[in-house]
């Protein structure tokens, strides 16, 4: 194909997609006369749509979970950047039912964005934290009408058989979906450590193979830039993540939450954080390694300015997303540039 050609398309197809939608960017590759082209990751707006063939939206519920980090089972206050409200500051009381949270935040986003089906998303603190039954009785309440997935917020050490058990049942006779979002942030165990999070890689695994055998799904949530952590960890987390068959993952970079360990380190100079130039580099470099099949469902965590010391280096999330977008279309990268690793290929390539 003509190179000329080549760069008017490539132009064309740019500023019509971005103008479209600031979350993807094309990139063409020119194979022969053929053409393809895809996105430069995963989204998981793209993702939802192509599966259920419409917008779908979670809906976040909140049960009065803790955790076993922060009720003294295995330590006291948690991890070092979570603060006293856990990750569901946007959600309803936990004394609400969890019909009466699915009705009332569906109704609301029913009517402001035509919405049909939706996502239970069971968001707070450790939600297999719960005694069995209570357990069950909170996953039957959210099978409701239009309800397509049940996706359940928890650590990796918190996911027992029985609760697998009864998620089968619940997949197979409510035809309604089950994902698990695991709470890993960094596969260094020496920072997991440091971050007091209270379990180890193995325990992560662990979880990832369990939940596996059942058939459902799994987002792993990741904070990019812990400063403990440097970029080989990074490399290695997107690695871990893809060689384990993981469906989907959340990107996270780190708060400070008021009243929380780390704010307190963070006071008296004892915590450097990175900076959102590191964490740009970062996201971009885990994407490259990571399986071009993944989906992600964030580039970036938003958290409410009120409850936090630093979030984001005061940069709203989409332009920290766009920035990501830019410079990945400076460099010409894209998810799975450098998935080259499984099944011996490094190896193939030598011989
Ligand atoms: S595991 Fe989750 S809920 Fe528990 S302390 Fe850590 S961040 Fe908070």
């Amino acid at each position: 194909m003509d190179l000329a050609i080549l760069q008017f398309l490539k132009s064309l197809f740019k500023k019509t997609l971005i103008k479209f939608s600031q979350s993807v960017i094309i990139i063409i590759k020119v194979c022969g006369d053929n053409m393809e082209y895809k996105f430069r990751y995963n989204t998981y707006s793209d993702y939802l749509k192509n599966k259920y063939g419409e917008k779908i939206y979670k809906l976040p519920i909140n049960i009065p979970a803790t955790c076993p980090n922060r009720d003294g089972t295995l330590g006291y206050g948690g991890c070092i950047f979570c603060g006293e409200e856990g990750a569901g500051y946007e959600n309803l009381s936990n004394e609400c039912s969890v019909r009466y949270q699915i009705d009332s935040n569906s109704g609301y986003i029913r009517k402001k964005y035509k919405a049909e089906k939706f996502i239970a998303y069971f968001q707070n603190f450790s939600n297999t934290y719960v005694p069995l039954e209570k357990f069950k009785e909170y996953i039957i309440d959210s099978c409701q009408k239009d309800i397509v997935q049940i996706s359940i917020s928890t650590r990796p050490d918190c996911v027992k058989n029985e609760y697998l058990e009864f998620l089968k049942g619940v997949n197979k006779d409510r035809n309604v979906e089950i994902c698990f979002e695991l709470g890993l942030q960094t596969v260094n165990y020496h920072t997991l450590d440091k971050i007091n999070r209270g379990h180890g890689l193995a325990e992560f695994i662990d979880a990832v193979l369990r939940i596996k055998r059942y058939g459902f799904e799994i987002c792993v949530h990741i904070i990019l830039d812990l400063p403990w952590d440097d970029v080989r960890d990074i490399i290695e987390a997107a690695k871990i993540i893809s060689v384990l068959g993981i469906e989907q993952v959340k990107l996270h970079s780190l708060y400070i939450v008021k009243n929380t360990v780390l704010e307190k380190a963070y006071n008296k100079n004892e915590v450097e954080l990175l900076s959102k130039d590191e964490y740009i580099r970062r996201a971009i470099t885990f994407l490259e390694y990571l399986s071009p099949g993944i989906i992600i469902q964030r580039l970036i965590g938003r958290a409410p300015e009120k409850n936090t010391v630093l979030v984001n280096w005061n940069t709203s999330w989409w332009k920290i997303k766009d920035e990501i977008d830019e410079l990945m279309d400076k460099m010409e990268s894209f998810q799975g540039k450098k998935f080259n690793y499984m099944g011996g290929n490094i190896l193939a390539n030598l011989l």
